[in-house]
């Protein structure tokens, strides 16, 4: 790689290899080698990728956004975590498959495409997951073409100025929604297994966020105008819980309210969004946020 503008950041800085190493890096404050601060089953992601085995997830540190209320701000923040090689990354994939992963899920992954592309060239023998924020260039996603097979971005904004406020890139919107939409072009309609385990395809994540309702009620008018029945998959979430720096800012710092959620979840029903998921109450806990410990990573990672 020359200079970087793999996200629409575009830095333009010639990042460093390692983080160890002395050089430049660019907004997401990271090396071009992964640092991953867990790696293991996971049973929280929708049921069509957790399946009953768990998902085979990757968590990478540092991001390319700042979510002031980010819920792993331990590891995009503050970049807790283990750089690892290449190779390592690659070994890493196949000891979650031998523990039964229903694919591989790489989670934030878009700062680290470079390496991950390289950990791809052989393919896997189950689907690979591109598990995103959203804020991602669509150059990016066509690089990545033959090496995804399941779409799994945010699309956290409708409104600009939330945007601005809460992930500093108020052109998300037209990011994420140009992203979302050569996803879809490059998988087509989503596939599900006899076992309703997803074999391809995308699924749109948007959290609620406290009080920003017009937010989520731009992103379903863009659901529902943009792709019809059996396309896509959306999944509206509830899970919001402050954390990070939600304290900075009052308006976001609590939970969102049954009402509140109840509205979100009519508002998709009024527009005939069928295909996909909405969240129990009960997933709004700390208790959900895994342990960033090193966890599959650690006790295994060569020197590199
Ligand atoms: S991946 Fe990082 S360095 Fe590259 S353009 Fe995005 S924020 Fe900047």
């Amino acid at each position: 790689m020359s200079v970087c503008n793999i996200c629409p950041r575009r830095c333009l800085v010639e990042r460093k290899w390692s983080v160890k190493n002395s050089g430049r890096v660019g907004y997401c404050q990271s090396g071009m080698l992964p640092v991953v601060s867990r790696a293991a089953l996971h049973h929280w992601e929708e049921p069509c990728i957790s399946g009953t085995r768990g998902a085979g997830t990757v968590f990478f540190a540092g991001c390319n956004l700042s979510c002031v209320y980010c819920q792993n701000y331990d590891i995009s923040e503050r970049r807790k975590g283990i750089e690892i090689s290449i190779q390592r990354l690659r070994d890493i994939y196949f000891d979650l498959i031998a523990q039964g992963a229903h694919n591989i899920d790489l989670v934030t992954p878009t700062h680290y495409v470079h390496a991950i592309f390289q950990s791809l060239k052989e393919p896997l023998p189950v689907p690979v997951v591109y598990n995103t924020g959203g804020y991602e260039s669509v150059h990016t996603v066509a690089f990545l073409k033959k090496k995804i097979q399941i779409w799994l971005p945010d699309l956290k904004y409708s409104d600009s100025d939330a945007a601005k406020r809460y992930s500093d890139a108020p052109d998300y919107f037209q990011r994420a929604t140009a992203a979302i939409e050569q996803m879809y072009r490059q998988t087509g309609d989503y596939e599900l297994d006899s076992h309703g385990i997803l074999k391809k395809g995308l699924i749109v994540r948007h959290l609620i966020l406290p009080g920003q309702l017009k937010n989520t009620k731009g992103v379903l008018d863009y659901i529902a105008d943009t792709f019809d029945e059996g396309q896509i998959l959306f999944s509206l979430m509830r899970q919001y819980t402050p954390y990070g720096r939600a304290e900075e800012f009052p308006e976001i710092n609590r939970k969102i309210t049954d009402e509140e959620y109840a509205e979100a979840e009519a508002y998709m029903e009024e527009l005939g969004i069928v295909d996909g998921y909405v969240q129990q109450k009960e997933s709004a806990k700390e208790a959900f946020i895994p342990a960033f410990d090193g966890t599959g990573v650690r006790e295994t990672a060569r020197e590199i």
